[in-house]
This record gives structure tokens, sequence and C-alpha cells, in this order.
């Protein structure tokens, strides 16, 4: 099977991402959100991507204007009919994506794929949805996607082999390096990842440093390239907050809780970077 359109749903910072590669790479890309002008927002950090390539030579400004011909904005989930491939990047939550992923099964050509970048999510319940789990995948995109070359590739349960080699070729398509990972909560990105970011916002909520201080020591003393909370912040807490939800209900271990300052800061609307505050401000 060849894929030449591609359908991506959430047009936030991860689907906005996943549409721009897309397109850089030749497909057909309709950008599907709720509202046009969340579509019109995703489109907008698109182009500042591509004029900020062109200002440093990467491509030409005709190159840029072909890229974004192949970009149109949906807000109809209708739009999955004509497609070869969804990539859904909606919000982290369960109900959410069943739903999509029920409504993409009736819309949907029967050969089309339907991917999900959740961070965590099973893939094998997000199939179960559908008639057709033998054609549902995780594409677990990194953040900034244009930037980060990793793509975890999760078979659910039933996933086939063949559906499985189509993602991983069209994923170098997009110039990224595919890894083929199982089904199992937070997949290994975030089975990794989560609990050190979590564990370091309980260092914080015990008073054992400063948030500069955490993220001073994990980048001097570990190489990260950025500290624990900038990360957490630019991830955005509430999905962080939904990944270790993930972790503690999917293994039933106490390791995995939530911290309740992680919690406290959700509620109170702090995203991070998306919404101006979090650990810390931004303009
Ligand atoms: P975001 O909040 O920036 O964007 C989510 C978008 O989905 C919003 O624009 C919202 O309007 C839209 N949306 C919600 N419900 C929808 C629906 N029913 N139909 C269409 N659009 C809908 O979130 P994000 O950071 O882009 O994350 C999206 C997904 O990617 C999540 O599953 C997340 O776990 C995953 N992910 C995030 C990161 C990260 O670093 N932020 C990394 C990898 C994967």
């Amino acid at each position: 099977m060849k894929v030449e359109k591609v359908m991506v749903v959430g047009a936030g910072q991860m689907g906005s991402g996943i549409a721009q590669v897309c397109a850089q790479a030749g497909y057909q890309v309709v950008l599907n959100d709720l509202k046009l002008e969340f579509v019109e927002r995703g489109l907008g950090i698109v182009s500042k991507n591509l004029s900020r390539n062109v200002e440093k030579g990467r491509m030409t400004e005709a190159q840029k204007q072909q890229v974004l011909d192949r970009l149109a904005a949906s807000t109809e989930l209708n739009d999955a009919a004509g497609v070869d491939l969804v990539i859904e990047a909606a919000v982290e939550n369960m109900d959410i994506k069943a739903k999509i992923f029920a409504q993409l099964d009736e819309i949907a050509p029967a050969h089309a794929i339907l991917a999900s970048n959740t961070s965590s999510l099973p893939i094998t319940e997000i199939a179960a949805v559908t008639k057709r789990p033998e054609k549902v995948i995780g594409m677990h995109f990194m953040n900034p996607v244009p930037v980060m070359k990793l793509v975890e590739v999760i078979r659910g349960l039933a996933t086939s082999d063949e559906v499985y080699h189509v993602i991983e070729d069209m994923a170098k398509t997009l110039n990224k390096v595919p890894v083929e990972v199982n089904d199992f909560p937070g997949f290994v990105a975030n089975r990794i990842l989560m609990p050190m970011i979590n564990e370091a916002i309980y260092t914080l909520y015990e008073g054992v440093a400063a948030k500069e201080a955490i993220d001073e020591v994990m980048k001097l003393g570990m190489n990260h390239p950025m500290g624990p909370l900038t990360l957490a912040d630019f991830i955005g807490l509430d999905t962080c907050l939904y990944i270790m939800e993930t972790l503690h209900e999917g293994f039933g271990d106490d390791k995995y809780r939530p911290c309740p300052l992680l919690r406290k800061y959700v509620k109170a609307g702090w995203l991070g970077r998306k919404t101006g505050r979090g650990f810390y401000t931004y303009e």
C-alpha cells in the first residue's frame, strides 16, 4: 500500500509539527481540529517554522510555498474519506481518542491506516473501538517534531506486519528514525522519561531545592540539554499528568503516583509554555 494523502487530527503543538514534516516530505495533508481558529493557529506555526528555514537558507521561498500548498484546513472528520493514513494528535484522553477513532473507522476508506501519536495510552484499547484493529498503530513523534529524529512505532496486539512495515517506511520518508516498540503503558520513551520528571516535581514539592537548582543539577550533572522542569513546561503539564495517570493505572504500582504539585498546577491552568505559565513564566 502506498501512502499519498494524510490527515492529521489535532492542530496543537504536535499535530502542526506532524503536518509540517508530512507536507515537507511531499504528502498531501489535511490538518483537522475542532475549530477553524485552532487549525489556523497550527498552520501559522508551520508557516513560521518554514520562514525560519528560508531565512537560514535551508529552503527557498518557492519551496516554502509548495509545502504550504500541500496543507489543507479541515474542521470535519468527514474529510478523512479520501485519505490513506490518519495520524491522530488530539489531547491525551482515552474517551476523546476513542470517539475520534470510532468516527474515523466509519469515514476513512477501508484500506486506510489509523495511527495515534498518543504518548502513553494503549494502542490495543484504541484499536478495539474500530472494526480494523489490524490497521491501527502508534506513531509517537517527539517534540518539536520538525527537529527530533525519533518515532516510536507501537504495535497494538492486533497490528498486522504489513501495516507495521508501511508505517516504518513512511516514517523514514519523513527523515525520521522509526523504532519498534510493543504496547505497554508509556511505551519506552515516557515510561522512562515521565517518572524522572515526576520525581523532579516531588523534589521541588518537598523543598529539596529550588526549581532552577533542580534543572541545573540535571543539565550540568547528567548532560541533559534542558532540566526536567523546563522540559515538563515544554511538553505541557496536562500531558505530563495524563501520562503519569496512565502509568499509575496501567501498572497498578504506586511508584507512578503523580505528584500533588503537578495536579495543582494543572487544576490552576498552569500548563507550561503553551499557557504562558508552568514552573516558569513565559512571555
Ligand atoms: P495540544 O494541547 O497542543 O493540542 C491538542 C489539539 O487537539 C488542540 O488544538 C485541540 O483543540 C485538539 N483537539 C481536541 N479534541 C479534538 C477532537 N475531538 N478533534 C480534533 N481536534 C481535537 O497537545 P499536544 O501537545 O499537541 O499533544 C497532542 C497529542 O500528542 C497527545 O496525545 C499527546 O500525548 C501527544 N504527544 C505530545 C508530546 C508533547 O511533548 N507535547 C509529545 C509526543 C506526543
